[in-house]
C-alpha cells in the first residue's frame, strides 16, 4: 500500500495519520522530536533535523507523497524532497504563507481585501507606517509567528519603540487594526483534478491570540457565506492547490477581510471530525492521494473548544458529558498556552 509522508509530528500530523490509516494508508512522519503526538500513531518516524539531507532523502524515498502539518518548513529541506517525491500542497502555497507581506500581496493581487499594512524594517519605516495606517495597529514578525506570538499591539504612537524592540530585529509588518464584528474561517479543499469542496464556515473566538472555540454554523448572511466560500475557492485555484487550506476572515460591515491563510489542516476545522461524514483530515489525505474529494456537508451543529494548558483538569467532567467528543493529543507535558486537545460538542439532530 501507499505511504503518506508527513513533515511535522504535532497534533495535526497525528490526526492526519489517523485519517490516513482509516483509508488504508501507512504513514511516515519526519520530526526532530522523539515523543511527539504523531509518533504515537504513525507507522514510521524519521527522527532527524531539517538540516539532515541524508535523512530527508531517506524519508522521501520511503514514502509516495509528502505533505506537512506546519508551514515553516525550511526551503533547503523542500529542495531536497522535491527532487524525489511530489509535495502537496505545492511549494507556491508554502512560499506565500511563510511571509505575511508576500501573503498580503498575493491576496490583494487576487482582488481580496486585507488589513491595511506596510513593511517595517526600521524605526523610520515604523514611523512612516504609523502615520499612514494610524493606531490602533499590530506589529507582527513577517515569518514564523503562530498563536499570536511575535506580535505587539500599538495603541498609541508612543508605544512604537517597545513594539519594535519586541520584534527582536526580525523583518516585520504593521497592520491596521480591523474593527471586525466577529471572525470566521473557511476550511477549503482542492483535489488533484481541480475540484473544490468547502466546509461550512466556522465562527472563531480567540483569546490572547490563541483559538479558543469554533462554532458552526457561523453568524453569516447567505451572501456572506457564499462570499467566504467563493473567495476561498479563488485562493485555491490561483495556487493550483492540492489539499486542505484554512482561510481566516474578519467579518466587517465593509465585507470580508482576509486575515491569513494556512496551507494545511487548521485548528478551526477540528469541528468537522464530528460534524461531517468526511472530516478535514480525511479530506486532506484524499486530496494529496489523488482520491475524489469527500463531500463537506455538515450533518450537525458543533461547538469545538480547545483544551489549552490546565483546561485538561476538566477532562474527567467532560468525559461524562453527553454529545461531547474528546480528542486528546497524548502530550505528556502540560504548559500554559499549550494545546492539549479539543472537545467537539455536537448538537444532535438536523442542522
Ligand atoms: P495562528 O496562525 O495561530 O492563527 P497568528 O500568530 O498567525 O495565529 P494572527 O492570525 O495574525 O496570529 O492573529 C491572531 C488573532 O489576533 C486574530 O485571529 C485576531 O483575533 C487578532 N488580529 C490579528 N491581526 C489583526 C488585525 N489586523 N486587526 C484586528 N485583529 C487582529
Ligand atoms: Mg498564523
Ligand atoms: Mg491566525
Amino acid at each position: 500500500g501507499a505511504v503518506i509522508g508527513i513533515l511535522g509530528g504535532g497534533q495535526l500530523g497525528r490526526m492526519l495519520s489517523v485519517a490516513a490509516s482509516r483509508l488504508g494508508f501507512k504513514t511516515c512522519i519526519f520530526e526532530p522530536g522523539g515523543d511527539c503526538p504523531a509518533s504515537h500513531v504513525a507507522n514510521y518516524h524519521f527522527q532527524a533535523g531539517y538540516d539532515d539531507a541524508e535523512a530527508l532523502r531517506a524519508f522521501a524515498q520511503a514514502v509516495d507523497v509528502v505533505t506537512y502539518e506546519f508551514e515553516n518548513i525550511p526551503t533547503s529541506a523542500l529542495d531536497i524532497i522535491e527532487t524525489l517525491r511530489p509535495i502537496r500542497p505545492g511549494r507556491e502555497a508554502l512560499r506565500i504563507s511563510q511571509d505575511r507581506l508576500t501573503e498580503k500581496e498575493f491576496l490583494t493581487g487576487l482582488g481580496l481585501q486585507t488589513a491595511p499594512h506596510a513593511a517595517v524594517d526600521s524605526a523610520d519605516d515604523l514611523g512612516t507606517a504609523l502615520e499612514s495606517i494610524g493606531t490602533p495597529a499590530i506589529l507582527k514578525t513577517r515569518r514564523l509567528g503562530y498563536d499570536g506570538k511575535g506580535q505587539a499591539r500599538i495603541m498609541s504612537p508612543d508605544e512604537a519603540g517597545q513594539a519594535l524592540d519586541d520584534m527582536a530585529g526580525s523583518a516585520a509588518i504593521l497592520e491596521g487594526f480591523v474593527e471586525f464584528t466577529h471572525e470566521v474561517s473557511v476550511i477549503a479543499a482542492r483535489g488533484l483534478d481541480g475540484s473544490v469542496a468547502c466546509f461550512d464556515p466556522g465562527e472563531n473566538v480567540h483569546e490572547g491570540g490563541i483559538l479558543r472555540s469554533t462554532t458552526v454554523p457561523a453568524r453569516l448572511t447567505p451572501t456572506q457565506r457564499s462570499d467566504a466560500v467563493l473567495l476561498a475557492a479563488r485562493i485555491l485555484n490561483a495556487l493550483e492547490y492540492v489539499g486542505v487550506l484554512g482561510v481566516e476572515l474578519f467579518v466587517t460591515p465593509q465585507g470580508l477581510i482576509v486575515n491569513e491563510i494556512a496551507p494545511r489542516v487548521h485548528n478551526s476545522g477540528h469541528w468537522t471530525q464530528n460534524g461531517c461524514a468526511v472530516d478535514q483530515f480525511e479530506q486532506h489525505i484524499r486530496a494529496i492521494a489523488g482520491w475524489p474529494l469527500g463531500d463537506g456537508m455538515r450533518h450537525s451543529d458543533v461547538v469545538m473548544e480547545n483544551l489549552i494548558g490546565d483546561d485538561i483538569d476538566r477532562i474527567p467532567a467532560m468525559a461524562r458529558e453527553p454529545h461531547a467528543a474528546l480528542h486528546l493529543y497524548g502530550k505528556t507535558a502540560c504548559k500554559p498556552g499549550r494545546k492539549m486537545g479539543h472537545v467537539n460538542r455536537v448538537k444532535p439532530g438536523k442542522p
